[in-house]
């Protein structure tokens, strides 16, 4: 079978010590201190088996996230950008849905021709963590596309576990592919979901909402926001494209951090303004860019408002906790979409149409051209761009 494979070579930096854990392995847990010269070509690769409790599934949409743009792109050393749990080669792609097409043997719950789409984080269920009730901080964690075979591919081999079905959402779109490029975009959708409402515990409704950033994380937080009941929804995004498809997704104000800078003004002005001097009800941090954006929301924050922490970033940020004991504030961190209900609650508001997530999708492009995907992803001028076969 055909896949997207990404290769890179394994030369730890200078001044760099791998871990045990590392060592062991072959998995680099900060892969940009790691991996060099990323390369990425559509390849052929031999077909995994099916375990008793795996399925197999034909992939027929995967997005290109951000994660696989920093597996591709580099600084000027020639390390790969992305920073997190990698182990190459291995095929990308872990925002998808598809077609089961055979099960194992003691798989009870799907059938072959059922639409499903799948978590990312492979979660042992075994480890102390998992045990505990928090799956996407396992300890022995896998990642689909990252540490494994991922979806930008002909055929793709998971537990069953991870599946949840999405037959559903064919009736509702009234069209089976953009079902399925609805089903790709749960795992993103899961993960604004997942620190927002499960994590964070949500806002009453009536609410104020920002959203800081609005790629694909910060899309599915306004959609989210708005379907909770948010009083406004306020998006900060500098990219045109982007701020436009905040407003579709449901942003009531979008404003653009450099455009109130040449005016003079902070976000924290314009959120002081939209809410009427109450503040915030709840933060959502979706750029990656905390030493930017926790200033703001500090001096943002309502009585009893929180922070959602899910933009990822290596920088400390200084906190002003007086702040927080003043307002009864709280923050939160969050990484994952496993468990908690996540998945199923995506799909339902899918189903019921109080979200829309493939109003979002700008770039659709055939598995054939995948790589061209991801180098049109590098330019940064999309919503989601799809890969479809
Ligand atoms: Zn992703
Ligand atoms: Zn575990």
């Amino acid at each position: 079978m055909k896949g997207l494979v990404l290769e890179a070579d394994w030369k730890p930096r200078e001044g760099y010590t791998l871990t045990e854990f590392e060592r062991v392995t072959g998995k680099a847990v900060t892969g940009s201190s790691v991996w060099k010269n990323p390369r990425l070509r559509l390849r052929d690769v031999p077909e995994a088996p099916v375990g008793p409790r795996d399925v197999r599934l034909r992939p027929r949409a995967c997005g290109i996230c951000g994660s696989d743009v920093h597996f591709y792109e580099t600084d000027p050393d020639g390390y790969m950008l992305y920073p997190g749990l990698t182990k190459f080669p291995v095929i990308i792609g872990h925002e998808f849905s598809g077609e089961i097409v055979e099960v194992g043997k003691e798989v009870r719950d799907l059938r072959v021709g059922d639409m499903v789409t799948a978590e990312e984080m492979i979660w042992c269920g075994e480890c102390t963590p998992c045990r505990n009730g928090y799956p996407n901080q396992c300890l022995r964690l896998e990642e689909i596309g990252f540490t494994t075979h991922g979806a930008q591919a002909e055929s793709l081999v998971i537990g069953a576990k991870y599946c949840w079905k999405i037959n559903e959402l064919a009736d509702v779109y009234g069209d089976v592919d953009r079902a399925y490029e609805a089903g790709a975009l749960c795992e993103p959708t899961s993960v604004s979901y997942n620190a927002m409402f499960s994590r964070a515990g949500g806002f009453k409704p009536g609410g104020y909402v920002t959203v800081f950033g609005t790629g694909p994380i910060g899309f599915a937080a306004i959609a989210l926001a708005r379907a909770a009941g948010a009083g406004r929804v306020v998006a900060f995004e500098v990219s045109p494209v982007r701020q436009e498809l905040a407003r579709k997704v449901g942003a009531d104000f979008v404003y653009s951090p450099a455009d109130l800078e040449r005016q003079g003004l902070r976000p924290r002005d314009v959120i002081m303004e939209v809410t009427r001097g109450e503040g915030a009800d709840m933060h959502v941090e979706a750029a990656g860019a905390p030493p930017r954006t926790i200033p703001e929301m500090e001096e943002t924050l309502a009585v009893g408002g929180k922070i959602v922490m899910i933009g990822r970033a290596s920088d400390r940020v200084p906190m002003y906790l007086e702040h927080f004991q003043t307002h009864a504030g709280q923050v939160f961190g969050a990484q994952g979409h496993s468990g908690y209900g996540n998945f199923p609650s995506v799909i339902r508001l899918m189903a019921a149409r109080r979200i829309d997530m493939t109003q979002i999708i700008t770039s659709r492009f055939p598995l054939d051209r995948a790589v061209e995907a991801v180098q049109k992803a590098i330019r940064r001028e999309d919503g989601k761009i799809m890969v479809r076969s």
